[in-house]
């Protein structure tokens, strides 16, 4: 065999499989904001809870003989807005996962919430159903600019909702948002010392973007200028690392003891089951990485008798590109070992590209670790394009589900 066909051959071995998560997502939101191309949909009148949650419990059972024997380290039940279902149906829907797959003990059990859906009793409920973090989609304290997002809740409704979570989660994420429209550097400013004066012990902090499919999209407002935002983005690190706040993924700021377990997992290239309309899930064997995508329109979702819309082994040589488009997301990078653990492929399949990745300045590296620079997380498409098809460089495959995969939890924290 030629010596190249040698050298470009690889092959997955896993000792031992990723920590193991699972995903549930809900579709449904009072009302679609104009920026948002998540899969969530405008409610009807009533909820189908009880046949959705029968659902997602077929459908976690299709997936049990992919997973059998492990155990969960977080679920995250995501959207849309899960806060539009009952108490009653999230305490159903966890008890059956508690009786499918046992979960580590302590797990972390997130739920989505957004002002405007939830009050102090709904939280308790929440609580009692075993739920043990909030994540609430705040976006902005300032009314003007929750008018601009088309939110349904103003700036007093987020505060009650804050309070409201607080007083019976002591583990309760915000997500915020700047570059809104019309905004200004002292306005973002405002935003993130009303988001700090709230407490809370996880801040995930985004930069609105434009994306295809919305109504911004149709019909973009004005936006900020982009040095502007530049400066809302460095007020926003400045204010959350002066109030404690580590700031450990892109856009995601903890207080010490409080990153996101779930997300994590993500972004160190776990594996997770997921379930619900439209949901993805990667999950690992010894020899093979694989993804699975559940069908996208809740209506078809609930209808059908099978709810596996795709499922397909990962090509190993676009397994570095995923790694690394998770992974270097993170601020201070990953060990070394990580990547053989999570991807099942030998460190050396990445040297070359780490080397030039190094000499560009792009990252820094000892003998058991790699971070991202800062110019690396400025110019995240030059390096991460460093690992694309296995280092060649410019191709497109793997790029979107990878972004799926990681969008996949973001949902729930935006
Ligand atoms: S941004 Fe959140 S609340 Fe708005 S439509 Fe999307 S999922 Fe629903």
């Amino acid at each position: 065999m030629p010596q190249i066909a040698l050298e470009q051959r690889l092959e997955v071995r896993f000792s031992v499989l990723p920590p193991l998560a699972l995903y549930v997502h809900i579709p449904w939101c009072v009302r679609k904001c104009p920026y948002c191309d998540f899969n969530s949909h405008e409610r009807a009148e009533a909820l189908p809870e009880r046949e959705y949650v029968e659902r997602l419990i077929a459908d976690l059972e299709s997936l049990l003989p992919s997973v059998w024997g492990r155990r969960l380290t977080s679920v995250f039940i995501g959207g849309g807005t899960p806060s539009l279902f009952s108490p009653a149906a999230i305490d159903d829907l966890l008890g059956a996962v508690r009786a499918r797959l046992p979960l580590e003990p302590g797990a972390e059990i997130t739920l989505e919430a957004n002002p405007g859906t939830v009050e102090a009793a709904r939280f308790r409920g929440f609580r009692e159903a075993g739920v043990n973090r909030i994540s609430l989609g705040v976006q902005s304290f300032d009314d003007r600019m929750l008018g601009a997002l088309g939110r349904i809740h103003g700036a007093a409704e987020a505060r009650n909702a804050v309070d409201a979570a607080l007083a019976s989660f002591d583990n309760v994420n915000i997500d915020l948002m700047y570059g809104l429209p019309a905004q200004t550097v002292d306005m973002a400013g405002a935003d993130i010392g009303a988001a700090l004066a709230c407490g809370v012990p996880h801040i995930s902090a985004y930069q609105l973007t434009i994306e295809p499919n919305t109504a911004f999209y149709r019909r973009p407002p004005p936006l900020p200028e982009h040095d502007d935002c530049a400066d809302m983005q460095l007020a926003v690190e400045e204010a959350l690392a002066g109030a404690g706040y580590e700031h450990y993924e892109t856009s995601a700021f903890a207080r010490p003891g409080r990153r996101c377990r779930h997300n994590l997992n993500y972004w160190e290239f776990g594996d997770y089951v997921g379930i619900g309309a439209g949901a993805h899930g990667k999950v690992s064997f010894p020899d093979r990485v694989t993804r699975h995508e559940r069908i996208k329109q809740p209506r078809d979702y609930l209808a059908g008798t099978a709810t596996l819309a795709r499922e397909f082994t990962v090509p190993p040589e676009e397994l570095p590109f995923e790694f690394m488009l998770n992974a270097l997301r993170l601020i201070d990078g990953f060990a070394i070992s990580l990547f053989g653990e999570r991807t099942g492929l030998p460190f050396i399949s990445v040297v070359k590209q780490l080397e030039e990745a190094e000499r560009r300045g792009l990252v820094q590296r000892d003998w058991q670790h790699v971070r991202p620079t800062e110019r690396g997380r400025l110019f995240l498409n030059e390096l991460l394009a460093l690992f694309v098809g296995g280092g060649n460089g410019g191709r497109e495959s793997g790029v979107p589900v990878a972004l799926r995969a990681t969008r996949t939890s973001s949902p729930a924290e935006r």
